[in-house]
């Protein structure tokens, strides 16, 4: 499979998206969840405090009650006996629990008539429909919580009487006055059987009644209820819930990673054109046989591969330079071959139509054979070699020097007239050293014939300029060598 660059960071994102997608995904789901509904001030206090204090408070009474009511002396009081026996029966009871105010009812024949089980005393029931805001004015003592307990005889199971507790609710009064009620009316109300419930106090604004919620709280063990009547409570706004939190902090991460995605994109996109480029200036200098000191390399991985292209290319350069000169180069005077000197007179001579002067020198050993002769073979190969570097040493490095075989070699002058090429051919004889060591302790006298012609653009052949200087060459010899002619 192709991976582009594009490809692979898209890969990237969407794996890195992922993790962080379960991540967020895995905190969401271990964050505890927040509360839906609030419930008004007012209201969870009424709850809280004030009902519970209200039934605590009858169930003392009721446990007192109800312990008189079975105390022995009780119910033998109730029972037949002198006026003054009970009076001392009831002194003493008084005695025994001086918090309560205690009193006999007796029944009237069978029809004493309960409900006596609880009695109120009004604190301030103020005018029906009365709009001010009312408020519990009148002392704390008006507020009394009354309980009756039947006291039973043993034997008989009959009801002998009743034991009723009146007992001040002073505690009750304050607890409902210092409730904080924001948005909320309440009541505190007794059973009526007669008609509607009686209200024992109130507190907050009246006109809440009319369009508010209601809230009944049963106050088991009395006759009395709480109502709180309350605007329903708007759900308060959280600041930020755990799933927006959560919601927000996924979309910035994936922002992020997206925006962090493509910069790296973008940077390494930007470095592989670089490497590209640089990888293509190299070939295209390979192609053109040079090659630059360095080539600026940006991303690391491939500096070692570039590397070793770049050292396979310089071998490369050397081989092929190695090659073309042994093609073009005579192997022992290293100067240009005859094939060399072929190609470079056709190129010349093309160029005489459009007006240019070619001049070119024939030179040749005068005695070659002799050397070979008297030193051997391989001191007339050193000569050869000692002549060619002595041309060059010599020669302006536009002229063209090539051996043609032999002890013969030829000197192309570009862009030269016959006149100045002789010029140049008598300071090269002037130049030329006079002896040469061939071997060692060998001296030979250097002497050499030339023959100087002028490319001519009326000449038919190419080969025609160097035929006229060949004749000159032979015209230097039979006039004693050591000399150069001008082709006629
Ligand atoms: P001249 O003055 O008339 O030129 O006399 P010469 O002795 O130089 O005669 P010529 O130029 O004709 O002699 C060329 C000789 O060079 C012939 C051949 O034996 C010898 N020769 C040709 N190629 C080589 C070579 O590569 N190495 C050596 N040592 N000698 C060569
Ligand atoms: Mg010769």
């Amino acid at each position: 499979m192709k991976l582009s660059l594009a490809h692979f960071c898209l890969i990237a994102f969407i794996v890195l998206e992922s993790v962080n997608s379960a991540a967020i995904y895995y905190l969401h789901q271990a964050s505890p969840s927040q509360p839906r509904q609030v419930q008004s001030a007012g209201q969870a206090d009424a709850k809280r405090i004030l009902a519970p204090a209200i039934i605590e408070l009858a169930r003392n009474m009721r446990a007192t009650a109800a312990r008189i009511a079975q105390h022995p002396q009780t119910v033998s009081s109730l029972k037949a006996g002198p006026e003054r026996e009970r009076q001392a029966q009831l002194s003493n009871i008084h005695t025994l629990y001086p918090d309560a105010h205690i009193q006999w009812a007796l029944p009237n024949g069978n029809a004493f008539a309960p409900p006596l089980s609880q009695v109120y005393s009004r604190i301030q029931a103020g005018a029906k429909g009365d709009p001010a805001p009312a408020k519990a004015v009148s002392g704390p003592s008006s507020l009394l919580l009354i309980i009756t307990e039947p006291v039973i005889d043993p034997q008989s199971k009959a009801i002998l009487g009743f034991v009723v507790i009146r007992k001040s609710a002073a505690e009750i009064f304050s607890l409902f006055e210092s409730l904080q009620l924001q948005d909320a009316y309440a009541e505190l109300q007794q059973a009526n059987s007669n008609g509607p419930h009686d209200v024992l106090m109130r507190l907050g604004d009246t006109h809440l009644k009319a369009n508010a919620f209601q809230e009944l709280t049963d106050l088991p063990g009395t006759a009395w209820r709480l109502v709180v009547w309350r605007i329903p409570a708007s759900p308060a706004k959280p600041a930020a819930s755990p799933p927006q939190l959560h919601l927000a902090a996924w979309l910035l991460t994936s922002i992020f990673l997206a925006l962090g995605m493509a910069g790296l994109y973008f940077a390494l996109r930007k470095a592989l054109k670089n490497d590209i480029d640089t990888i293509l200036v190299f070939f295209s200098d390979i192609r053109h046989s040079r090659l630059r000191k360095a080539y600026p390399i940006k991303l690391k991985d491939l500096e070692q591969s570039f590397g070793l292209m770049y050292r396979l290319g310089k071998l490369m350069l050397g081989k092929h330079k190695q090659v073309s000169d042994s093609a073009s180069i005579d192997h022992l005077s290293q100067v240009n071959n005859r094939r060399s000197f072929d190609i470079k007179q056709n190129e010349l001579f093309k160029t005489l139509t459009e007006g240019w002067t070619h001049s070119l020198l024939i030179i040749d050993i005068d005695n070659f054979k002799q050397v070979n002769d008297t030193f051997g073979h391989d001191a007339g190969d050193a000569l050869i070699v000692q002549f060619g570097k002595a041309l060059k040493k010599h020669l302006r490095s536009s002229d063209f020097i090539a051996r043609l075989g032999g002890d013969e070699f030829c000197v192309i002058f570009p862009n030269t007239p016959l006149k100045k090429a002789a010029e140049l051919a008598g300071r090269l004889r002037q130049n030329l050293p006079v002896e040469l060591e061939l071997t060692h302790g060998v001296m030979y006298k250097l002497q050499w014939s030339g023959g100087l012609s002028e490319y001519k653009k009326t000449d038919e052949a190419e080969n025609m300029a160097l035929s006229r200087a060949d004749n000159a060459l032979l015209e230097a010899k039979r006039s004693g060598r050591n000399q150069t002619k001008l082709a006629a």
